[in-house]
């Protein structure tokens, strides 16, 4: 994991390019391109990776993959190239692939296989896609009510993927949220604000969903395929173990036909 100093560097280096380069909310990936002078070619390279950023002893080039979804002006496109952006911009990581310290490297959409530069160039293209001020400005601060549609207007308003929407909004969004990602009823990850109770989780990474839950009853009960905003328990979820159980709590769930995935939102009413 990124240290906090570290984080800050990162993202003090994408907020000022988020800066020069962006127009209402979405910052412009191409002119950023064009300014720096880096060539770049969305090609089909079948499953090899999402992006790759190549230096030829003279000039960068970033390679993004078509036939992985990376088309251009996609959210997950912006998402790859942002994320190539930060193998370029990140100093250590530059530096790094002039000298041949640092390899080429394939880059993937793997959450749960990644090295510390991966970390940091996907906590780059995060910062770079969604600057704090801006996505605070726009989640409409703490007394705006928080559901699943918070997270897809910022997804369309900042052109950044669903995952990569909920994952900055638990970091600095405006409510304190619990997201867990699941898939065939498996935790595959999760994140939380730094607000929320820390109650212990009653489930692990890897292993099941509780079956309480509206994700879990999906997976494991037919025709329960609920999208709307559930009062539930704390219980469904966690060890709560103070008073900050008895405020009513939510759940709403985001499918993702196309990838496999739900995504289930917790927050309190
Ligand atoms: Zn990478």
């Amino acid at each position: 994991m990124i240290t906090a100093p570290r984080k800050k560097k990162i993202s003090d280096i994408a907020h000022y390019v988020a800066s020069q380069f962006y127009q209402s909310n979405v910052t412009d990936m191409e002119a950023i391109a064009k300014f720096e002078g880096l060539q770049y070619y969305h090609d089909h390279y079948e499953d090899a990776f999402d992006g790759m950023l190549l230096y030829d002893n003279k000039d960068f080039h970033i390679h993004i993959n078509i036939d992985r979804g990376n088309g251009l002006s996609t959210k997950r496109g912006n998402f790859t190239l942002a994320h190539e952006y930060g193998h370029y911009f990140i100093d250590e990581h530059r530096i790094g692939l002039m000298t041949g310290q640092i390899e080429s490297h394939a880059s993937l959409h793997n959450v749960n296989q990644k090295n510390i530069i991966e970390y940091e160039a996907d906590y780059f293209a995060s910062c770079l896609l969604m600057p704090e001020n801006r996505f605070r400005n726009f989640s409409g601060g703490p007394r705006k009510k928080f559901s699943l549609d918070t997270i897809l207007n910022l997804s369309n308003a900042f052109q950044s993927s669903i995952l990569a929407t909920v994952l900055r909004f638990a970091e600095i969004g405006t409510h304190e949220i619990t997201a867990v990602i699941s898939e065939n009823n498996i935790v595959k990850w999760f994140a939380q604000s730094k607000d929320f109770p820390k109650w212990s989780f009653k489930f692990k990474v890897g292993q099941q969903l509780p079956p309480a839950t509206v994700a879990g009853e999906f997976f494991t009960k037919t025709d329960s395929k609920y999208t709307g905003i559930e009062d539930v328990e704390p219980d469904n979820w966690y060890y709560a173990n103070d008073d900050r159980a008895n405020r009513t709590m939510h759940e709403q769930c985001y499918y993702s036909d196309s990838y496999g995935y739900v995504i289930s939102l917790i927050w309190f009413g």
